[in-house]
């Protein structure tokens, strides 16, 4: 057998804890959180700018629309973030991962096994022999394949619950065949911080300086923070996260509250900092939120609304004091800015440009323009123009799909006791038509006059499978931000794809119908959609680390 090349250390920094982000692998299986590829796109660009060291942007083997996603993303990200694709210890798995990542700048092999007795009898149906030699053999492919500078990683799936010799052979098997990262997933989120810290300790000893010991913990019981800080200060010197602790079940361990619990307290963790730019966090929250339509509780550390508020009056006295009295990080210090200001008619497009980027986003060119426009707009409609009406008008900018079906025009008459007649104007790939259709609501009624119109020409129409409405910030005048989710009626089934469409008027009707077309048009085969559910419902139905 060829030898294998060795990796040379180190591999993380002195000084440095390694933040690889999951949001768009872990955080992307939780049920109905599915991105397209072109949202994938977008986060990771966020990302970028948030500045982690890794981005796992997918599971190559699951679909071809994920292989795409996690392609593009290899091939857009620079500035040396490395670009993470999950692979199984199967023949096909590792290959497409390499295909798909092959062309990073830093490509980062992640490959996986479960090992816990639980699972290998179970689940795999296999004995440890047979799993140990398995990840051998992958882990060698890998660095055979990607060579001497790539990040090589081995994850023990259930590693919390596996047996602790059996475990620890098999980090010393991986190692030795050319892992340059070994993951100890607390895939169940079952593990005390104390006994993780201890067990990580033992898988530092035992590889050395050889490779990076990295931790991926779930919150089942709410200790995935917990769990993932006794693992740093225990060696870990890699940790696996995702943005608002999207993940499956109960999440993954928040990317936002490891970062910063680094950062404020550093005696605690002595030289150990991330490079996250923890002024775009608010950004990357709000983004991830907004895309996958999961809303982030008001009290979640960091990034839920309330995080930053102080309401009673002792410690509203104390703030006006000295800031210090109550508060242990600045909402700052996370992109949050204190000014809930209005700012009125807009001083044009630099201003507005400017603005946004104390807001987190970058916007300039064409979409500068767009979002111009539309900010003066709102503000004839609307009394003031706020920075959550300016964040609502990006987010509603983000990851567009082209357009086959518009619409033209709608009116709707709705009585208190009576059904509602709704009427609209569509343009279907081009064909003008026109329907009306009664239904027991205004926006109930334009649905249907909207599925009417499509159904001759397309064969399908959407079938809504949720419906959120919500008002972007204060007072009579407010903008409403609609949520719809939607599959095709001619899809059914557990695997169904079900895409998100987002609208935002001060008229909620409008926004109601602008969702419902977005949604349609995303149905319509603008892209592939990468669904949670789908991708669960196939042959990979089992837990991923
Ligand atoms: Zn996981």
């Amino acid at each position: 057998m060829s030898a294998v090349p060795r990796p040379s250390g180190p591999f993380v920094p002195a000084g440095s804890v390694r933040i690889f982000d999951t949001t768009l692998r872990d955080g992307e299986q939780a049920p109905g959180a599915g991105l397209t590829a072109t949202e994938k796109l977008e986060v990771a660009r966020q990302l970028v700018r948030l500045k982690v060291d890794v981005i796992e942007a997918g599971f190559p083997a699951a679909s071809p629309g994920d292989f795409e996603a996690v392609r593009r993303i290899a091939q857009e990200t620079k500035g040396g973030i490395a670009v993470a694709a999950l692979a199984r210890c199967r023949d096909g798995d590792p290959q497409r991962a390499i295909e798909a990542i092959g062309i990073a700048e830093r490509p980062h092999l992640h490959v996986f096994i479960a090992t816990s007795d639980i699972h290998l009898k179970h689940k795999l149906r296999v004995d440890r022999e047979t799993a140990l030699a398995e990840a051998v053999k992958w882990v060698r492919y890998g660095r055979e394949q990607l060579g001497r500078d790539a990040e090589i990683e081995f994850s023990a799936e259930d590693a919390s619950r596996t047996d602790l010799d059996y475990l620890l052979q098999i980090y010393e098997a991986v190692v030795e065949a050319g892992a340059s990262t070994v993951n100890i997933p607390d895939t169940v989120g079952y593990a005390i911080p104390s006994e993780f810290g201890a067990l990580v300790g033992k898988v530092v000893s035992l590889v050395g300086d050889q490779a990076t010991v990295s931790v991926h913990c779930h919150n089942d019981l709410g200790l995935a923070t917990a769990n993932t800080l006794a693992a740093v200060q225990a060696g870990a010197r890699q940790v696996e996260v995702t943005i608002n602790g999207l993940g499956e079940r109960a999440g993954n361990a928040s990317l936002e509250e490891v970062v910063m619990a680094l950062r404020t307290r550093p005696t605690q963790f002595p030289q150990l900092g991330s490079h996250v730019q923890t002024e775009q966090i608010t950004a990357a929250s709000r983004l991830v939120s907004y895309l996958t339509g999961f809303a982030v509780q008001p009290n979640k550390a960091i990034v839920g609304g309330n995080a930053f508020a102080h309401e009673s009056g002792i410690h509203q006295d104390g703030m006006l004091k000295n800031p210090l009295t109550y508060e242990i990080m600045t909402p700052q210090s996370v992109g949050l800015q204190g000014s809930q200001l209005t700012i009125g008619k807009l001083s044009g497009r630099r201003g507005l440009q400017g603005k946004l980027k104390e807001l987190g986003y970058d916007v300039e060119g064409d979409r500068l323009e767009v979002i111009y426009r539309q900010a003066i707009a709102l503000a004839d409609a609307k009394k003031e123009v706020t920075d959550a009406d300016l964040v609502a008008l990006v987010e509603q900018r983000t990851a567009e799909v082209p357009a086959s079906i518009e619409l033209l025009g709608w009116s709707v008459t709705s009585s208190h006791g009576g059904q509602a007649t709704g009427t609209v104007s569509v343009s279907v790939v081009g064909d003008v038509r026109s329907t009306e259709s009664t239904g027991n609501g205004p926006v109930n009624a334009l649905f249907a006059a909207v599925d009417a119109a499509v159904e001759p020409v397309l064969g399908w129409h959407p079938v809504l499978t949720e419906y959120e409405i919500r008002a972007v910030s204060a007072g009579e005048d407010a903008q409403g931000q609609v949520l719809v989710r939607c599959r095709r009626s001619s899809d059914q089934g557990p695997g169904a794809l079900v895409v998100s469409g987002h609208g935002l008027s001060t008229n909620i009707i409008e926004a109601s119908l602008e969702g419902y077309l977005v949604a349609l048009n995303k149905l319509h085969g603008a892209e592939i959609p990468l669904i949670a559910g789908a991708f669960v419902a196939s042959e990979t139905a089992e837990n991923l680390p």
